[in-house]
């Protein structure tokens, strides 16, 4: 690694607001309803993440992704292992673990504005951060349905209001599970560089969760590989590109076929 990358860590080892989030043999078992089984959702995964970057998680569906989000979440606990950040055990759920579901979650009896500033306002930190609402109002092209309910938007619109309500309180820890998979290609495009931008200016901890491996290499820092049955890391992919990335560089396509090839071979024993 480069003398700057040295710098550059050191600077977010220093910063009080680092986060270290490590998953420690961390498994994770379902009993099935009226079956005497059981799935592992996630057998023995060790991970460990910091502050500054960005993991993009892809892997077949069920092979225990969104299950790594909600035990980061604190809103379901492993059957083995440990989940810590900064050591310590996470317990249950923090605003400094801010989620992004895939459907939208909105406060179906508060405005588009409302629902945006409801962080903020929990917080006691509206007042000085309204123009914070309207900035938000602005990047999601949202400004003239700020009045608006969410049972009147569409589907893609409220996501996009989900998105920037967990993004505004800027949590330590950002859990996105597949949060842009509702929107249109042109949107999800655009919501790809707001991301990264408001990601770059506070260097928080992004884990995201994608089925899409573009997606995953264009915002990623590291591309986390799973299998499933059970769940399991099978790749740990460092992305060496400067962002903004080149979707048609010759890396970004190397990267692209080195994932697609782990992944076509994902569930072969
Ligand atoms: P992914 O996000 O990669 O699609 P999940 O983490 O949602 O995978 O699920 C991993 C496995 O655990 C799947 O087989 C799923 O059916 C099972 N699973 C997840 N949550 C539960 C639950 N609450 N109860 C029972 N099984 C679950």
């Amino acid at each position: 690694m480069c003398s700057d990358g040295r710098m550059e860590r050191k600077r977010i080892m220093d910063d009080r607001s680092n986060v270290v989030l490590k998953l420690n043999g961390v498994s994770k078992s379902f009993a099935k309803v009226e079956q005497d089984e059981v799935t592992h959702a996630l057998d023995h995964v060790d991970l460990e993440m910091e502050s500054g970057e960005f993991i993009s998680l892809v892997g077949p569906s069920g092979c225990g992704k969104s299950t790594v989000l909600r035990l980061v979440a604190g809103l379901i606990r492993p059957t083995l292992g440990s989940v810590t950040v900064n050591e310590n055990e996470v317990d249950g759920p923090s605003p400094q673990r801010g989620m992004v579901f895939q459907k939208s979650t909105l406060f179906p009896w508060l405005t588009v504005e409302k629902n945006i500033a409801f962080p903020l306002k929990a917080q006691g930190k509206l007042k000085e951060n309204e123009d914070k609402v309207e900035h938000m109002l602005d990047v999601i092209g949202l400004r003239h349905f700020r009045n608006d309910y969410p049972g009147q938007l569409s589907g893609g619109m409220a996501q996009r209001v989900a998105l920037v309500r967990t993004l505004i309180s800027q949590p330590q820890i950002l859990l996105l599970d597949e949060p842009l998979g509702a929107l249109d290609a042109f949107t999800r495009m655009n919501m790809q560089d707001e991301i990264l931008s408001m990601w770059r200016e506070k260097r928080q901890l992004a884990l995201m969760v994608t089925h899409d491996v573009d997606e995953a290499i264009y915002m990623g820092t590291r591309v986390i590989v799973m299998d499933a049955n059970p769940g399991r890391i099978i790749a740990d992919i460092r992305i060496e590109e400067d962002f903004p990335r080149n979707r048609s560089s010759q890396g970004f396509i190397a990267y692209r076929n080195m994932i697609l090839n782990r992944l076509h071979f994902a569930g072969e024993k």
